[in-house]
């Protein structure tokens, strides 16, 4: 029995055999992007050497150093969870650990895959309430023990924008990374939602990166409109030592390379990434913009990238589930709403115009 206020016309496109409402749930409920797709179409041409010693790969990676403006090293993986724990465990020793916010993807998401692929790395978390790392929680956690029995701190992650939709400030980067500096600590990036960040700060990939002191950067191609696959970018050639048995040793090493390299060429080229992650923020901050002010409605974090998060009472989060509204609530208990290339302005407004019908 639909609820009474499921309307079927509005909340339904048609595509190919399915039929499917369009929701905000997760960035990863979009495609793949067209862009992407033409790649990927041309690339399907013809018969193509495999494990990566072919033109599509070298072309990636070239786009990859034309757009950072650097010579970098340039892996591929088939998603972040490895992109991420490859990357960490490339900087480290087993004995060493890694200095990360409580919300990060390394600590909550990716089921011990860091410490898994570093030999036991340890995670150290810091525990404050806000997902942004800033130099004194670094500081603290590097500095409060220099002894034998404590794992030995090596490297900083952060997340760029974070889990909660925020974005660091060039000043925030480049803070971390003098504190990295001086307490000999490598600096790693989580960028999932890279492209967001850029889009949102309006500065160049080169300034957010290795211009600030970044030494390693995993680069989100699936949340930026690919099928699958993620870049890892080592801005010091001399860390990426033996990172391609890594990859292989990992599963990770695609043997028809072709497929999770090319896309980025659709992304890279045409100036897709950029684009793609602008659509998203905009989304975002239209649908804030119309929901902030609601009475017993509040934003629980700045949206400053592609993710809304939103605490409402019980019965509007209770409603929008009624009217057919998918969302999470894992941090805070709050409805996240995320946008992604395909984001469609007019189910935006839906969604908008539904949050404040239930508010009211
Ligand atoms: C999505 C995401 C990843 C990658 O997750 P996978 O599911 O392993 O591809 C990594 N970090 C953050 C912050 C993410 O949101």
């Amino acid at each position: 029995m639909p609820h009474p206020f499921f309307r079927p016309e509005r909340l339904f496109v048609q595509k190919g055999l399915t039929v499917v409402a369009q929701q905000f749930a997760s960035d990863n409920y979009a495609g793949i992007c067209p862009e992407v797709w033409d790649v990927m179409q041309q690339a399907n041409e013809g018969s193509v050497p495999a494990y990566g010693d072919d033109e599509w790969t070298n072309r990636a990676s070239d786009s990859f150093r034309t757009l950072f403006g650097t010579r970098c090293e340039v892996f591929f993986a088939f998603n972040g969870t490895a992109a991420n724990s490859l990357a960490l465990a490339a900087l480290c020793q087993s004995y060493n650990s890694v200095i990360c916010s409580s919300f990060a993807h390394v600590e909550t998401d990716e089921c011990g895959a860091p410490e898994f692929f570093s030999n036991g790395s340890k995670l150290l978390v810091a525990r404050t309430d806000r997902a942004k790392l800033y130099p004194e929680d670094i500081r603290a956690l590097a500095t409060c023990r220099s002894d034998i029995h404590y794992p030995k701190p090596k490297v900083v992650t952060i997340t760029q924008p974070t889990e909660t939709g925020e974005v660091y400030s060039l000043e925030e980067i480049r803070a971390i990374a003098d504190t990295c500096r001086e307490l000999g600590l490598r600096f790693h990036m989580d960028g999932a939602r890279f492209a967001n960040a850029c889009a949102a700060l309006g500065c160049s990939p080169a300034e957010m990166t290795w211009q600030a002191g970044v030494d390693v950067l995993c680069f989100g191609g699936t949340k930026n409109g690919m099928a699958v696959g993620e870049a890892i970018l080592f801005f010091d050639p001399a860390l990426a030592e033996g990172f391609d048995y890594r990859c292989k040793q990992a599963g990770q090493l695609a043997s028809k390379m072709r497929f999770i390299s090319a896309p980025w060429i659709g992304l890279l080229e045409t100036g897709a990434w950029l684009r793609n992650g602008r659509h998203g923020n905009t989304c975002a901050s239209r649908l804030a913009e119309r929901v902030k002010a609601l009475p017993g409605l509040a934003l629980m974090f700045p949206t400053q990238a592609n993710a809304v998060f939103l605490k409402a009472p019980e019965h509007v989060l209770d409603g929008l589930r009624k009217r057919g509204w998918r969302f999470y609530t894992f941090i805070g208990g709050g409805a996240r709403f995320m946008f992604a290339w395909d984001a469609d302005h007019e189910r935006v407004a839906q969604l908008a115009a539904d949050i404040e019908a239930l508010a009211a």
